[in-house]
């Protein structure tokens, strides 16, 4: 076996232990002899992993008895109109913060179910950084206020939470979540599809608080409706068995790490050892604005698309995978999640500082 370091931006790295779990347990799980996948939902043995895996992220996220935790299906572009459904339902009014091309999706999805106002944007700077909004940005008389708290594609992160007032505030996070602690109750919402941080692709977590539950639109699907999914414990049809279970696994090893501001400490240290060498030299540029930098995904650029290219090709034979940027980015991104080491950054930059010694700028 020769795993390499895998910088991809989802679906992503799982830690080696959970992998290492999940492979001891694929066959058999427990006593009850057969797969995790093979089991019924409604089995004991299932419910007691769709419980304990709920009550391990409410312990690691801090999450207050009055916001319900939802494990559903869809992705997070599924919220994108789900939001709608359950909360674009008082005015009819949601502000949107642009700051990259998640945000504009989410938006440009809202527009179908409401009035939707984009108070602030980043696009006038190819979203290389986090717009500046105060509570008088925001109509008072919004449902809700939507934004990206990390932004995969352009590697941004919201280093302060925006004061909506008594709005609620709807947050993306699927990027983030679990990198560090958060206040959920600043949030009305906060949702994340699971593929970048957390498990396998197919899960959405949503965490969404109570009194915003109970008001969908009367056309809402069924699979849509937040309190529906919530009365029926995230069960009222088949959840996303298998994902849910690698995740309960990832909640199991962030605490046994020491929670999240043990793994906040990690990652940054980790993303310091890239961006204070990004810092430190100037063959490489980081496009981010310095107080908007993501820690879980790193941009960059040597200036030269064809050393870019360069660099991804000979990044990826060295064994440092899907480092390339995004196609809208250009340059490189590498996507460092809870589960990349220090020791796969470190080489990295052992990787960079060759690069740019064998491929002098002309
Ligand atoms: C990946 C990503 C999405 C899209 O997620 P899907 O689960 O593929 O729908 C949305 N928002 C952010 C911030 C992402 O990183």
């Amino acid at each position: 076996m020769n795993r390499v370091y895998n910088f991809s931006a989802g679906p992503s790295m799982l830690p080696l232990p959970v992998l290492e779990q999940a492979q001891r347990e694929l066959i058999c799980y427990g006593e009850s002899g057969m797969s995790v996948m093979e089991m019924s939902h409604r089995s004991p043995d299932y419910e007691a992993i769709i419980n304990q895996a709920q009550a391990d992220l409410r312990t690691l996220m801090n999450i207050p008895d009055n916001y319900k935790v939802l494990f559903l299906q869809g992705g997070a572009s599924t919220v994108f109109a789900s939001v709608c459904y359950n909360l674009l339902t008082g005015s009819g009014k949601a502000d949107y913060i642009v700051s990259g091309q998640f945000s504009k999706k989410a938006a440009q999805e809202a527009k179908k179910y409401g009035d939707i106002k984009i108070v602030a944007s980043s696009e006038d700077k190819n979203n290389t950084y986090i717009p500046k909004t105060c509570r008088e940005d925001f109509r008072p008389d919004a449902d809700y206020v939507h934004i990206c708290f990390n932004n995969t594609i352009y590697g941004t992160k919201y280093n302060y939470i925006p004061d909506t007032g008594d709005i609620p505030l709807v947050a993306d996070m699927s990027s983030c979540i679990l990198s560090e602690p958060v206040d959920v109750t600043k949030f009305g919402v906060i949702y994340a599809g699971a593929q970048k941080n957390v498990a396998p692709a197919g899960l959405t977590i949503v965490i969404v608080r109570e009194d915003l539950l109970g008001k969908c639109r009367p056309d809402t699907p069924a699979m849509f409706d937040w309190k529906l999914m919530a009365d029926n414990d995230s069960m009222y049809n088949t959840p996303p068995c298998y994902p849910i279970y690698v995740a309960g696994l990832v909640f199991k090893y962030i605490l046994g790490l020491g929670g999240l501001n043990a793994m906040k400490a990690y990652n940054e240290n980790k993303a310091a050892v890239l961006y204070d060498y990004l810092d430190s030299q100037s063959y490489y540029t980081a496009p981010v604005e310095k107080d908007s930098r993501s820690m879980m995904n790193v941009t960059f650029v040597t200036g030269n698309p064809d050393l870019d290219k360069k660099f991804a090709s000979e990044a990826g034979k060295a064994g440092f995978k899907n480092i390339k940027g995004h196609r809208s980015v250009g340059g490189m991104r590498a996507s460092i999640y809870n589960a990349m080491s220090t020791e796969g950054v470190e080489a990295l930059v052992k990787f960079m500082k060759d690069f740019a010694e064998n491929n002098p700028k002309a």
